[in-house]
C-alpha cells in the first residue's frame, strides 16, 4: 500500500467470498456517510460510508448480480451491485452521479481513508447518533 502519494494511492475492494474486485485509483472524489432506510436495510448497519470515484478509477471484476430500487426520494434509480454466492452489495450506482461508481467503504478492509465530507439524509439518523459531521443539502 503506497500512501506516501495521493496520487499513487490504490485501494482494492472485496466482496467477503472475494469473487467481486473493485481496484480504485487515486482518491475518492466523494466519501459520503448515508443514514437513509435504503442503506441500512442493504447493509444490516445504522448508516453507511460510500466512497464515490469516476468510473475511469475503477476496474470492477467478477459478476455481480444487480437488485435496481427507487431512490428515496423518488423518480430516480439506484443499482446496487452484490455478490451472488457472499450477498455483499460491493458496489451502487444512482441515476444523478453518471459516471460515478459508489463503494462500500468497510470493503476496502483499510481504515486509511480521509473521514467523511459529506452526512446525507441526516433526518433518518438513530435517535441519540452524534458523529459531529457538517450536514449537507446534498441527497443520496
Ligand atoms: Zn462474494
Ligand atoms: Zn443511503
Amino acid at each position: 500500500m503506497t500512501a506516501d502519494s495521493p496520487h499513487s494511492t490504490s485501494r482494492t475492494a472485496r466482496c467477503q467470498c472475494g469473487a467481486l474486485e473493485a481496484r480504485c485509483a487515486g482518491q475518492p472524489w466523494r466519501i459520503s456517510l448515508c443514514h437513509c432506510f435504503a442503506c441500512k436495510a442493504r447493509t444490516g448497519s445504522d448508516f453507511t460510508l460510500n466512497a464515490t470515484y469516476r468510473d475511469e478509477q475503477v476496474v470492477l471484476s467478477g459478476a455481480p448480480r444487480l437488485w435496481e430500487r427507487q431512490g428515496e426520494d423518488g423518480g430516480h434509480w439506484v443499482r446496487q451491485y452484490f455478490c451472488g454466492e457472499c450477498g455483499t452489495t460491493l458496489y451502487h450506482r444512482i441515476e444523478q452521479r453518471p459516471g460515478s461508481v459508489s463503494v462500500a467503504i468497510g470493503c476496502f478492509g483499510t481504515r486509511d481513508f480521509p473521514p467523511p465530507a459529506y452526512e446525507v439524509y441526516s433526518e433518518c439518523a438513530m435517535s441519540g447518533l452524534n458523529l459531529q459531521i457538517e450536514p449537507q443539502a446534498e441527497r443520496q
